[in-house]
């Protein structure tokens, strides 16, 4: 697990999800990425303003540094 990007899903309760670092150069790419939860996003989504982190891309994370303590440190050092 690389650094990761919050981006912000727009709705009646705005929801913060959670992009992997090298999904910057897939929205570069093709125009879209998707978060660690599975959601696609558009680029409008990373200007827009964050509301509660999304649940599932927070146990995603969870569990991947729970499984990784060297990426844990590698993402602490870029915090
Ligand atoms: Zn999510």
């Amino acid at each position: 697990m690389d650094a990761l990007t919050q981006v912000a899903e727009q709705g009646a309760v705005p929801v913060t999800h959670y992009l992997a670092g090298d999904r910057n150069a897939e929205l570069a790419e093709t125009g879209r990425a998707q978060a660690v939860c599975g959601r696609i996003f558009l680029p409008a989504a990373l200007a827009a303003p964050l509301g509660r982190p999304c649940p599932l891309c927070e146990a995603v994370v969870a569990l991947a540094l729970a499984q990784d303590p060297a990426a844990s440190a590698a993402a602490a050092r870029r915090a």
